[in-house]
């Protein structure tokens, strides 16, 4: 048993100062890997490494829910179909030959993906409102949940297509950097954050839990300011780089 305010707070607390680093440092991987972060493995083993205790963690923490009714059952598939492919597939699509990154990001994804795994198992095989805070939490119905399943399938689709276009981009063996086009690159430099975004926000409204609520804040923490890292790059690299493309919020920002 554990004191359920007290384990979102430090959610809360993990995001916000998640928000704060990342907006002044950006995470040395990808594009923006630099020396100076220490040992450094394949990019392949860092990427299983860091996201397969997700769904590890998940499953196991989740096993009193299965079966239980549709409303725990449905986002508990959703977060373990996202995983798997991420955790098991997504590695070994990459077009990144030779790229390593820092051990410390993959040894600190990890460390979150256990906790994440274990909080929103956790949470939701215990119901929608538990603790304190989770009574804050508004009491969604059927509508809600369709909702946002339809919005953590548009989601992956989202992100799903914006990496496969990444990957196309180097089709002919290059691991050159090149821009992007079509789907929502029209609009944005990194459609694959704001799918992931809009995808943790359907499974919120699913899930129906103040732990669903933290991810997605977390998850925005992480990568908002990364995708704007990422757009400064962009910008900076190709002189000719669209001038309408915004970083992560079509039209805004
Ligand atoms: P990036 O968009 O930075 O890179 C994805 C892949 O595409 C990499 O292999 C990268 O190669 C390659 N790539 C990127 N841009 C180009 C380009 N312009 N030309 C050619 N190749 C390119 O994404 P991340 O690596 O940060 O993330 C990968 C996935 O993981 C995404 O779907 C993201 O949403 C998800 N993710 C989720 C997080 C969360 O908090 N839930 C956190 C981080 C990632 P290279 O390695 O050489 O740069």
């Amino acid at each position: 048993m554990f004191a359920d305010d007290t384990i979102l707070l430090i959610y809360a607390a993990a995001a916000l100062l998640t928000a704060l680093t990342t907006s002044v440092v950006t995470a040395p991987y990808g594009r923006h890997g630099r020396p100076g972060w220490g040992p450094t493995v394949p990019n392949i083993f860092g990427w299983i490494l860091m996201e397969a205790p997700a769904p590890l963690a998940f499953a196991a923490f989740s096993l009193p829910l299965w079966g239980a009714d549709a409303r725990t059952t449905i986002p508990a598939a959703l977060f373990l179909v996202h995983y798997v492919d991420r955790a098991f597939l997504y590695p070994f699509r990459l077009r990144a030959p030779g790229r390593r990154m820092p051990l410390m990001i993959a040894a600190s994804g990890a460390a979150f993906n256990i906790w994440n795994g274990w909080i929103n198992a956790t949470f939701l095989a215990r119901g929608p409102s538990i603790g304190g805070l989770g009574r804050l939490h508004p009491q969604l119905g059927a509508v809600e949940s369709t909702l946002g399943v339809m919005l953590f399938i548009g989601g992956f689709a989202l992100n799903r297509d914006a990496d496969r276009r990444l990957r196309d981009l180097r089709s002919d063996g290059s691991t050159e950097y090149r821009v992007p086009h079509g789907g929502f690159y029209r609009f944005v430099s990194s459609p694959n954050y704001l799918g992931e975004i809009l995808m943790w926000t359907g499974f919120a409204l699913v899930a129906r839990n103040a732990a669903a609520w933290l991810f997605v804040l977390f998850t925005a923490a992480n990568l908002a300011p990364r995708a704007r890292s990422h757009h400064r790059w962009y910008q900076g690299r190709f002189p000719d780089y669209p001038k309408d493309r915004k970083a992560l919020i079509p039209w805004l920002w």
